[in-house]
């Protein structure tokens, strides 16, 4: 009741830039000098989403994913995971700062219809669930309020019960190493009972920031042991690997 409460005020409220405060003269409630100066990210590696550096070309696979493909087709986000879209992110997370989930799920939905403009859309949305422990501490899943922005967005639809988080895990960023990381996500989740993702051959996985991986990963895994699909993954933020 409270977030719809605070839902409804950012629908009422005169659009301000979620960086700067100042009044946004865009529909994205990012000013245009804080969208000029925002860290955005530069020519990306199309399977796992992370910036390439020397040589490499948009287009192009990392070192990493040439030599061990992950387990979803492509991952892209929008902006690096840093200031200041590390704290908006979680002012967006952990103060319910709807506007500000918004404006950067508008970035990224203008992203996504891009990057389909000339090739098959994914068939159903899927965000990364919660633990219903978490979800009710937290009150909403900001996977499933990005996931609503690209729904309208892009008029493909959301499921927000095919996938269902079975465990109630760590968070991943206080595993110490990438075997603590697999291990802390093993059996995490599950595919919900009902018929939503059958007959699906693509589908597009949302978050709100990828580290490692490691999450994205474990829920392809699984459902690519159910039916053979294809997993685009998409995000607001990408971190370094070293995080
Ligand atoms: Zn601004
Ligand atoms: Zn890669």
């Amino acid at each position: 009741m409270f977030h719809e409460l605070k839902r409804s005020i950012r629908c009422a409220l005169p659009t301000t830039c979620i960086v700067c405060g100042q009044n946004a003269d865009s529909d994205h409630s990012i000013c245009t000098e804080c969208g000029c100066v925002l860290p955005k990210l530069g020519d990306c590696c199309r399977r796992c989403g992370i910036e390439l550096s020397g040589t490499l070309v948009t287009g192009s696979c990392c070192t990493r994913c040439r030599l061990s493909p992950p387990s979803f087709d492509s991952c892209t986000c929008v902006f690096p995971y840093v200031s200041p879209i590390d704290k908006l992110v979680a002012d967006f997370k952990f103060s319910a700062r709807f506007d500000i989930g918004y404006s950067l799920s508008r970035v990224l939905a203008s992203a996504f219809n891009a990057y389909y403009i000339d090739q098959a859309k994914p068939e159903l949305l899927v965000p990364v669930p919660l633990h219903r422990n978490r979800l009710d501490s937290r009150g909403f899943n900001q996977a499933s309020e990005i996931g609503n922005v690209l729904a309208k967005y892009s008029g493909i639809s959301i499921s927000h019960t095919a996938l269902s988080r079975t465990r109630n895990t760590q968070p991943q960023t206080s595993m110490s190493s990438a075997a603590a990381r697999k291990a802390n996500l093993r059996n995490a989740f599950g595919v919900s009972k009902s018929d939503t993702l059958t007959g699906v051959t693509h589908i597009a996985l949302i978050d709100d920031v990828v580290t490692t991986m490691a999450t994205t990963q474990a829920i392809s895994r699984m459902l690519r042991a159910q039916q053979d699909c294809r997993i685009d993954v998409w995000c607001l933020a990408r971190a370094s690997r070293t995080l």
